[in-house]
């Protein structure tokens, strides 16, 4: 029933978009409709976020009766990229290896659109996406001139005709409705999401030790007036002098460490201008609307979070599922001060695990969120969480989008 037949005065609304992850192959393994329809039904929610292209895989899944119980796949494209668009790059992406022969996302698009579920595609830009060993020249190069396997340089040619040449890849299947973007150099650059073995730095350290001296860095930072060779021997002398924290002494912080060094402050700024730059040509690419993915440490990221939602169509933050329900106040304020919208602000809240241990606090926070005009909310992620979560989202969703409309 509509507002105006229910005899209710006519009141401007600003609509509640509730969003929830829920990656490719939980689709596949679950049944795209019933995992679809338990996303509506189960989560309350009316729009879905996947994974397109991304790095390697690896969880268990809460679900009881879900096969199989452990999921895991390499870094690539979850969709069977078309050759034609990569003439440009040297870098071919390859299709990641669970896909196997069969292309899901055209009949997940499908079955979105039966049932009124906004799509929405997700790029994590910066993993290597194509064979873990070949093209060494394409991957970052610390200080010592040693290579990560795992990630590109954002700054080589060809992985940035790569990015291109994916999001429009992407709009060319014209699945979403909206796509989101995460690009940024890697936080020290581990191989894994966790430090090495022997490396008990500081924050300082592993952002220097992260920092790419591979042949395009070193020639196009060269040519914008960088002391590339400066920065080269502060990071490796720094390394060692930043590295060990002792109990009095928490060590440097990597704002002091750029207030101290000139060529580093440099390198800084100019890495910062290289993804800028980058998320301009992605956005002036794309053909529907692109929300990047906000980061919490820009300094660590070289990002400038201001800069790239001026570009972008809206940041999304992560954002902590918060015991004291007030914390959530600063996180709305800090993005909102760098998108200077509220509607262009997302809050991307996960509650797998310990993320969140009750679902009142779930509800209380999208409240808050909510209380402050903001519209957009994903809820991560559906293949990592237990029925009575889905539960806690739906209580989320229906009183934060009561709070919109009040
Ligand atoms: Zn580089």
């Amino acid at each position: 029933m509509s507002e105006s037949s229910a005899g209710e005065p006519h009141m401007p609304q600003t609509p509640f978009y509730a969003n929830m992850v829920c990656e490719l192959w939980d689709l596949v393994d679950g049944g795209i409709d019933d995992v679809l329809l338990r996303v509506k039904g189960e989560a309350g929610v009316n729009g879905i976020t996947l994974t397109l292209a991304g790095g390697p895989v690896d969880r268990f899944r809460p679900q009881v009766g879900v096969t199989p119980r452990m999921f895991r796949s390499t870094a690539g494209a979850h969709f069977h990229p078309n050759a034609d668009r990569y003439e440009a790059t040297r870098l071919k992406p390859v299709a990641a290896d669970w896909l196997r022969s069969r292309d899901p996302l055209p009949r997940v698009y499908e079955a979105c659109d039966r049932q009124g579920i906004r799509l929405r595609g997700r790029l994590t830009l910066g993993p290597a996406l194509g064979q873990l060993h070949r093209h060494d020249e394409s991957k970052l190069k610390n200080a010592y001139g040693e290579i990560n396997p795992a990630w590109y340089c954002p700054v080589n040619p060809d992985v940035r005709a790569l990015y291109t040449a994916m999001v429009a890849d992407v709009c060319d299947r014209q699945v979403c409705n909206k796509l989101e973007i995460m690009l940024r150099f890697p936080h020290a650059s581990w191989t894994t999401g966790e430090a090495p073995a022997g490396f008990a730095g500081t924050n300082a350290a592993a952002w220097l030790l992260g920092l790419c001296f591979c042949e395009s860095c070193r020639q196009q930072a060269g040519n914008d007036d960088v002391n590339i060779d400066a920065a080269s021997h502060a990071a490796r002398v720094l390394i060692d002098a930043v590295r060990q924290p002792d109990e009095t002494d928490p060590g440097m912080s990597l704002a002091d460490l750029l207030g101290s060094d000139d060529a580093l402050r440099q390198l800084h700024v100019w890495r910062q201008a290289q993804i800028t730059t980058l998320a301009a040509e992605l956005i002036e690419t794309a053909s529907c609307d692109i929300w990047f993915a906000r980061s919490n440490t820009p300094i660590n990221d070289n990002m400038d979070n201001r800069v790239i939602a001026d570009l972008a169509a809206g940041l999304i933050a992560r954002c902590p599922c918060a015991d004291r329900v007030e914390d959530i106040d600063a996180v709305v304020r800090r993005v909102c001060e760098e998108t200077n919208d509220v509607r262009r602000t997302e809050l991307r809240i996960d509650l797998h695990g310990d993320q969140c241990d009750e679902g009142d606090i779930l509800v209380r926070c999208a409240q808050r969120a909510a209380g402050h005009g903001v519209a957009h909310m994903t809820f991560g992620d559906f293949g990592l969480l237990t029925t009575d979560r889905l539960d806690w989202v739906r209580r989320a969703v229906r009183f934060a989008s009561r709070e919109m409309t009040s």
